[in-house]
């Protein structure tokens, strides 16, 4: 089978978000995510990517503003009612579980019938390069093989936006670069919508439609990479 693609387009107008108290972690921003590309969202640790992206996941709940995707207001949607995946750093697979258990393993809480649980599992495999590698344990995998587990976990379940968190950490320089390229051409292949935090400016470069630059928990420039490369702020 072939994976597909349910891309839709992400709005944030005018959302903030604090933890309680004056401190904002998100003050104030408008994005507009265009359906089947790339976003990726740069800045130093602490000025509110995480809280950004946690936000489209519905893992955390604005403050003020809204938020769409696709026509819907997922404002107020707790995350199990967004067709929405996240990719995090640490790859959060089950060590008791084979690669092709963990890939399967939302499908089955999605409802999908088990053969074609198995067959999407496969073919999400496949897509990361890891067709063959179904029956081992992760502990069995490299870390970039392991992350590619993970990015092929979130893939199957043809979301509307795939969420990736600084998914490269873990790597060394050489994976990084590599993992880095597999996710870029896996998203245009399959034309997916993707946000992607990173504090890397050289990995934002390299991957991107479209950069946000944010700053202090607001968005200091957005651009194109060759208008952050050609005029930075
Ligand atoms: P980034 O991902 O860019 O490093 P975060 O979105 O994680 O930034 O954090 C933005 C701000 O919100 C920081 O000041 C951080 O300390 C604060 N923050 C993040 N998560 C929480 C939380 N669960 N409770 C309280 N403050 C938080
Ligand atoms: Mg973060």
């Amino acid at each position: 089978m072939k994976l597909g693609s349910k891309a839709a387009p992400v709005s944030f107008r005018a959302v903030s978000k604090s933890y309680g108290g004056d401190v904002m972690a998100v003050d104030n921003i408008d994005l507009e995510i265009e359906a089947g590309t790339l976003v990726t969202l740069l800045g130093p640790s602490g000025c509110g990517k995480t809280t950004t992206l946690r936000m489209i996941a519905g893992l955390e709940i604005a403050t003020k503003g809204q938020i769409l995707i696709g026509e819907t207001d997922v404002t107020k949607l707790p995350a199990t009612d967004r067709d929405v995946s996240m990719v995090f750093q640490s790859y959060a697979l089950f060590p008791h579980m084979s690669v092709l258990e963990n890939v399967s393993y939302g499908l089955g809480f999605s409802g999908f019938p088990k053969a074609e649980t198995r067959e999407r599992a496969l073919a999400g495999l496949d897509l990361v390069g890891l067709k063959g590698f179904d029956t081992r344990l992760p502990s069995e995998l490299s870390g970039g093989q392991q992350q590619r587990v993970a990015v092929a976990r979130a893939l199957v379940l043809e979301p509307q936006v795939l969420l990736f968190d600084e998914p490269l950490s873990n790597l060394d320089a050489k994976l990084r670069r590599q993992v880095r390229e597999d996710i870029r051409d896996i998203q245009q292949n399959l034309g997916l919508t993707v946000v992607y935090v990173t504090h890397d400016q050289e990995e934002a470069l390299a991957v991107s439609d479209k950069i946000v630059v944010m700053r202090n928990a607001s968005i200091a420039q957005i651009g194109t990479p060759r208008d952050l490369y050609d005029a930075p702020a």
